[in-house]
């Protein structure tokens, strides 16, 4: 990660082993320290340490906050800070600083948002893997590694042509099943619209043929 960050390389990778904590809870990344140090100069309330010393063999360090500050502060029940003798003790290392802050940074829509490009492009390699057997490649020697790769990306290709085909064809039935019906509904809307309009209508009425007598008078 730090290799990367000096080559401008902006990796986008979730922190694994990530530990289950309340998203209420207060983090080593809420201290503000040093990261050139790594000693913490205020806790997230603002308050100074009492002290904050590296140790250069395990590159821990260890901050202590005062107990009468801890003691009364709103955000005891959260702070990853433990009580000991001499005072509210943090112990941390720049490993663990930095897991803190891209937790922090994870849970950012802004990280959301640019991670989702990795995430579809791993979906791809995981198929690639897993349906055309990527992952375990049976030849040796670069020629023929990359001809077996370029293969089968090929039959990958072809794949996703097939389930797009099949995804078009389910889609053009779902829509003429749809039109189909509808086409029923309005008939047979007309239908009983026809039969209602025949029974409110009076059958026409007809003048009654002329009597015999008046035939011959006439
Ligand atoms: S509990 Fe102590 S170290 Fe934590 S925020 Fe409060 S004052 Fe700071």
């Amino acid at each position: 990660m730090l290799a990367a960050e000096a080559k401008g390389v902006d990796l986008q990778s979730p922190v694994g082993g990530g530990e289950v904590q309340n998203p209420q809870d207060l983090t080593v990344d809420d201290f503000v320290i040093d990261e050139q140090s790594e000693l913490v100069e205020r806790c997230p309330a603002g308050h100074v340490p009492a002290s904050s010393t590296q140790d250069s063999q395990t590159g821990t360090t260890v901050t202590v906050m005062p107990a009468e500050v801890c003691d009364g502060c709103e955000f005891r029940a959260m702070c990853p800070v433990v009580r000991r003798r001499r005072g509210y003790v943090l112990c941390h290392t720049a490993a663990q600083r930095r897991s803190a802050a891209r937790r922090a940074e994870q849970q950012t829509d802004a990280f959301r948002e640019s991670y989702r490009i990795r995430a579809g492009e791993e979906s791809l390699n995981s198929g690639l893997k897993r349906k055309t057997g990527m992952g375990r490649l049976r030849t040796r020697g670069l020629a023929r590694m990359r001809m077996g790769v370029l293969l089968r990306c090929a039959g990958w290709n072809v794949l996703q042509a097939v389930v797009a085909i099949k995804r078009r064809a389910r889609a053009a039935a779902a829509s003429l099943a749809a039109l189909l019906a509808a086409m029923k509904r309005c008939t047979a809307g007309m239908l009983v619209h026809t039969i209602a309009f025949r029974r409110s209508t009076p059958p026409p009425t007809r003048s009654a043929p002329p009597a015999p007598a008046e035939l011959a008078a006439a």
